[in-house]
């Protein structure tokens, strides 16, 4: 029986990426005994189960309030910090709003895309590939963050300032330029210093 992979999240809330107790027992006990769940470093759950009642989980998943998602070369959902200034100060409904138009997009490489509500930047957005920072009422971007390897590096600040009407159109921009001229398998921060941050802020901006 040919085995399936996708990903799963709760979203996230002031209080951060937070699973309930019934959405976790139901996930646990309609997978299957062979399935297999993966704890990712992107707060997505990864779950790899036969292919034959994928349908029949996804929808009993959804039905709890889980999101589901596809897993592999693919955006991936919002990873977004716990939003301790409380939801207004710290911008719960732009970042839902974003959420919902940058997950599950395909791309040539997996793109993580990063938000933390304040300059505290307790979620580590500096080493997505994409940040968003909220300072205050504007938003600062920030690209080519790299976590992985030796060569890591922090991503640099792209544009600042950002009214929260521009950010979706920015940050979805940011990612159509990707799915169009992205080279299969290349990292974003590869891509970036191929393309430079210069084309891309005249591009976007
Ligand atoms: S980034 Fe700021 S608002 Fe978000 S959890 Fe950290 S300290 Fe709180």
């Amino acid at each position: 029986m040919a085995v399936k992979k996708f990903a799963v999240t709760p979203g996230f809330e002031v209080g951060g990426t937070v699973f309930k107790p019934e959405q976790l027992a139901i996930l646990g006990r309609i997978v299957g005994d062979n399935a297999k769940i993966e704890l990712t470093t992107f707060k997505q759950l990864y779950v790899a189960m036969e292919e034959d009642r994928l349908e029949e989980v996804q929808d009993e998943l959804q039905k709890s309030g889980l999101q589901i998602h596809p897993s592999g070369y693919f955006t991936k959902s919002l990873i977004a910090c716990n939003f301790c200034k409380g939801a207004e100060d710290a911008g719960l409904d732009v970042a839902k709003a974003l959420d919902e138009m940058i997950a599950g997009h395909e791309v040539p490489s997996p793109l993580k895309i990063g938000y933390a509500g304040c300059a505290l930047g307790t979620s580590e957005p500096l080493l997505k590939d994409i940040a968003v920072v909220k300072m205050r009422d504007t938003f600062d971007i920030y690209i080519g963050g790299e976590a992985k390897g030796l060569k890591a590096k922090l991503a640099r600040l792209f544009i600042s300032g950002v009214k929260e009407e521009r950010l979706i159109p920015i940050v979805t921009g940011l990612i159509s330029i990707f799915q169009e001229h992205g080279k299969k398998k290349e990292k974003y921060s590869k891509f970036i210093e191929r393309i430079t941050v210069e084309a891309l802020r005249e591009t976007v901006s």
